[in-house]
């Protein structure tokens, strides 16, 4: 599971998400001179709702389940974000990925606030029937808090399409009609968008095109490390094979394996999918998920959960370029280490941006009932993610920041002028 990665001893929680989020928020807000009233409205989420989920397990029994949604900010539209299904999820976690949601509506942005959800439970352990129970009344408790109009949820670690389906379902059952706009990253075939399931490590990839421009490297002289072979490092991982990166090594839960010379992307992951492990994939060498952070690569993309580089280990990192495609792959404590070595880092809250920013393609191809082509999808979001990666690389020059800074200025700088121009209802 998610805690896996961070069961090494060497790897030390040294702080909880929501404190790296909020050391950020604060410095960047510090920046920007943030009016007393808009810090203090700002600084919170708006609403947390918590719920506890009576399920019919298959033995017969009733289990009860903790879930949470927290819905940050509505100044720019809608709460607008995942549900992470897993044993180790909390509060503080929900409530960090929540306020990041809203960072990276406004990074890229689309008119959404954040939003996120989570239920305390393991997926893996757990049959389709209880999964698909869990799912429905969870939704159920969640009824007036989401909808088209206030809070749209997707999928994140441990759901997916077909969770968005019975929520889609549960909510259009009590609404009397279909509401597909309800969640994003459905199926295809119920109103879900072409190209949504791509989006995060399509998105990934525009944006490490961009950077390795900067830089004058070419895709075959660029050596990529990739943590995680889910939807985002795996789906990501096969693209940036796909436009001819040497993708050097991937891993999963369980630990990675690695060839300087590179690896054949496809053929890992079809062995990946097929055995359930990365063991016994030929001409490797297996390195554990710690090991695997370290190797020397030009790109290293952290794809899998938060705090994977701390202060404890960012000064063993050796990649040029780091474009985080998990959400809070990096401690605020190692922002420094990094920023003093010189690596260049694509934030989490742009470099995973391609997924809601494609969750807004779906959200307003639903409200239109009109569904556009996989082509038009993938250009819309690479014009989103190019622009959105020379705006950020353009206000950390004139604001003489790094990179992760001028990410954070640039989004609470748009939230906090939404917010002035509504007005505080206080
Ligand atoms: N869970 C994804 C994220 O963290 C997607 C959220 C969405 O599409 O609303 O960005």
């Amino acid at each position: 599971m998610a805690n896996s990665m961070v069961d090494d001893p060497r790897q030390i929680r040294e702080e909880n998400p929501f404190e790296s989020m909020m050391e950020r928020f604060d410095r960047a807000a510090q920046l920007l001179n943030l009016d007393a009233d808009l810090y203090a409205v700002m600084r919170v989420p708006n609403r947390e709702l918590k719920v506890y989920i009576p399920v019919r397990m298959d033995s017969g029994r009733i289990q009860v389940f903790e879930g949470f949604r927290v819905q940050h900010n509505f100044a720019r539209g809608p709460a607008k974000g995942g549900i992470r299904y897993s044993p180790d999820v909390n509060i503080d976690e929900v409530r960090a990925l929540a306020a990041w949601m809203t960072w990276k509506c406004a990074v890229v942005d689309v008119p959404f606030g954040g939003g996120k959800g989570g239920v305390i439970c393991d997926p893996l352990q757990m049959s389709l029937g209880e999964l698909e129970r869990l799912t429905r009344r969870y939704a159920s408790e969640l009824i007036d808090f989401i909808g088209p109009e206030k809070d749209v949820p997707a999928p994140d670690m441990n759901t997916n399409e077909q969770t968005m389906a019975w929520i889609m379902d549960t909510y259009s059952m009590h609404a009397r009609h279909t509401v597909n706009a309800v969640v994003t990253g459905k199926p295809v075939a119920l109103g879900g968008s072409r190209g949504r399931r791509e989006a995060t490590g399509r998105g990934l990839l525009f944006v490490i095109n961009e950077a390795a421009k900067r830089f004058k490297m070419s895709p075959p002289a660029t050596r990529v490390v990739v943590q995680g072979s889910g939807n985002v490092g795996g789906i990501g991982a096969r693209l940036m094979h796909e436009a001819g990166y040497k993708v050097i090594a991937i891993s999963d839960m369980f630990g990675g394996i690695y060839n300087k010379d590179g690896i054949d992307i496809p053929a890992a992951l079809t062995h990946l999918q097929t055995t359930r492990s990365f063991d016994e994939f030929p001409g490797v060498e297996r390195v554990n998920n710690h090991e695997l952070l370290e190797l020397d690569c030009d790109v290293l993309v952290p794809a899998a959960t938060e705090n994977q580089i701390t202060s404890e280990n960012a000064d063993r990192i050796k990649c040029k370029i780091l474009a985080e495609g998990a959400n809070g792959p990096t401690t605020a404590a190692a922002d420094t280490i990094l920023h003093n070595k010189g690596i260049f880092v694509i934030p989490d809250i742009l470099a995973n941006a391609g997924g809601v920013t494609v969750s807004y393609f779906e959200w307003v191809q639903d409200r239109m009932g009109y569904f556009w082509k996989e082509d038009v999808v993938n250009e819309r979001l690479k014009d989103i993610m190019v622009a959105s990666f020379n705006d950020l690389v353009k206000y950390a020059d004139n604001h003489s920041v790094d990179t992760r800074t001028a990410a954070y200025m640039l989004a609470i700088d748009r939230v906090a002028y939404d917010t002035r121009m509504r007005g505080i209802y206080a």
